[in-house]
């Protein structure tokens, strides 16, 4: 293994080349176009998440118009599958010349900030090559995403190396597997359970989907309208982007606000979506009528109800209830049921992974960041010149990607106007007794690997300005007025 000695220097790193990292460069090459710019992926390739999951049936669970960038129009049916989102990320690289500057097959490990150099130093190793190399920059921008990308989450469970069968995650799919005439056990209630499950139904002798609760979906047909209609009018595209993403974040605001001020409402509404597929006899209450308020957990999109329609057709069963354990033929429920499988398929979750898995330090000093304080969930105390991009869970995630690049760009520009190398955050005068609290507030958001693994973020402070409030739609009103001398940032 050789060791590469000369660091190169660029004014700003990019860490990741998932539909943030890509959006990034994309705002920092519009908007400040005089800064050197490398964007290091550990992967072959571009697209994160959706270069990662390969199981059947792979798709958004939120429509493109939102979830692809304000700047390029999506000009097809709102839920896309992966291979069309690397599509549209591999338009956006080409036609923005991002290419030359992102540098595949970087795993970066380490990263150093140097208050007596002002910049970062990166310690990376190629996957290619096993070759270490090193970089400076004076700005890290954190697009690494939340989870881990190399392993899913599977919960132990006793007897699971009694079992006969194959376990798969879907995370980790084999490209071989073939489940044609098998008996299959798909564990999870989430959007990728919810994917998986029609997806593969066919090629099964037949299909368990168990689940501990039960979720809330909206089925609905994979169409607007109102884009389709503008089409037939021969509107412009960039036109029709921007005016479908405005109906649909009008039809969000509303299922946002109906879900908190009249949650009854919105979960008989849903519900009744559910049961308009599954028929009046269906027991609604012990599999689809879950415990918890509409909206706090993620709703996933079922794109023409497929996944009902495999229940439907007797294809596909629901089971929910608990594991007691696995045994040799499948897995036995806490009911004292079993469930006879040739493959388990545990699409149970993600591992949250903060910040990349990178050892931080600053002067020599690891950051714990569990330690740290959020400011508003992309800038952390004590953590110089560096940002995380964490998008919204409950409206696309690339909505943030846009206000924070913009944000982003600006706090850039503003720092060459004070001749300022180094921006932190920091308590005003006032706040520094301000209580502390975890990332996220369970009763807002709850899913599983945040629940799992809240101890590890960052914390939040009990002010909005100190939190990720995952409100977009304040955010969009603030971050682009937020006054970038105020005392929270702390320039030198
Ligand atoms: C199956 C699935 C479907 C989803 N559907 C939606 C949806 O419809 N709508 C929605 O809003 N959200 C959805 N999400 C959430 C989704 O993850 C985000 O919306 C979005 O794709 C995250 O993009 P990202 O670029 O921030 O992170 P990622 O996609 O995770 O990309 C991060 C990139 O950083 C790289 N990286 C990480 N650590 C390092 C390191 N140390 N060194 C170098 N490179 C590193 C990774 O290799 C990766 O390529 C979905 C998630 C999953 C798993």
């Amino acid at each position: 293994m050789s060791v590469s000695r000369k660091p190169q220097h660029f004014d700003v790193i990019v860490v990741g080349a998932g539909i943030s990292g890509i959006g990034s460069a994309y705002h920092l090459r519009h908007q400040c176009p005089g800064k050197s710019l490398l964007v290091l992926e550990e992967m072959e390739s571009f697209g994160g998440t959706w270069l990662t999951h390969t199981y059947p049936g792979v798709r958004s669970d939120s429509d493109l118009y939102t979830f692809g960038y304000r700047f390029k129009p999506w000009t097809k049916a709102p839920i896309a599958s992966a291979e069309e989102i690397l599509h549209y990320l591999g338009e956006v690289i080409f036609e923005n010349d991002l290419d030359r500057h992102i540098r595949y097959n970087h795993h970066i490990s380490a990263a150093n900030w140097s208050s007596k150099d002002k910049q970062w130093s990166l310690e990376c190793t190629r996957k290619d090559t096993g070759e270490t190399v090193h970089f400076t920059t004076n700005f890290l921008w954190m697009c690494q995403g939340y989870y881990e990308h190399a392993k899913g989450y599977t919960p132990e469970w006793e007897g699971m190396d009694k079992f006969r069968g194959q376990i798969v995650h879907p995370q980790n799919w084999p490209d071989d597997l073939d489940l044609t005439g098998k008996e299959a056990v798909l564990i999870g209630s989430g959007a990728t359970a919810a994917t998986v499950a029609p997806a593969i139904a066919p090629d099964c002798k037949h299909l368990t989907m168990l689940q501990r609760s039960p979720t809330y979906f909206i089925p609905d047909y994979n169409a607007n309208d109102l884009a389709d209609t503008l089409r037939d009018l021969e509107v412009d595209e960039t036109w029709i982007h921007e005016i479908v993403r405005r109906q649909v974040l009008a039809k969000m605001a509303e299922f946002t606000h109906l879900s908190v001020e009249q949650p009854e409402l919105v979960r008989d509404e849903l519900l009744a979506g559910v049961r308009a597929f599954l028929g009046p006899e269906y027991d609604m209450e012990k599999h689809f009528t879950p415990r918890y308020r509409p909206w706090q957990q993620r709703v996933a999109f079922v794109p023409d109800g497929d996944l009902f329609k495999g229940i439907s057709s007797g294809k596909v069963s629901m089971a929910t209830d608990e594991i007691d354990c696995f045994t040799e033929k499948g897995i036995r429920l806490k009911s004292g049921e079993e469930l006879e499988a040739d493959v388990i398929i545990t699409a149970t979750g993600f591992n949250l992974c903060v910040l990349g898995g990178i050892h931080f330090s600053v002067d020599g000093e690891p950051v714990d960041f569990s330690k740290t304080v959020t400011y508003r969930g992309m800038m952390f105390t004590g953590v110089p010149n560096l940002v995380w991009v964490f998008g919204y869970f409950r409206a696309s995630w690339t909505l943030r990607v846009d206000i924070v690049g913009d944000l982003v760009c600006r706090l850039l520009t503003h720092m060459k106007k004070k001749h300022a190398r180094s921006v932190e955050v920091a308590f005003p005068p006032g706040d520094e007794d301000m209580e502390l609290l975890p990332w996220m507030d369970a009763d807002n958001f709850n899913p599983g690997y945040l629940q799992r693994s809240m101890h590890l973020m960052p914390k939040r402070g009990s002010k909005p300005e100190w939190q990720h409030t995952q409100d977009y739609w304040t955010e969009r009103e603030e971050l682009p007025r937020l006054d970038l001398d105020s005392p929270e940032f702390v320039y030198k």
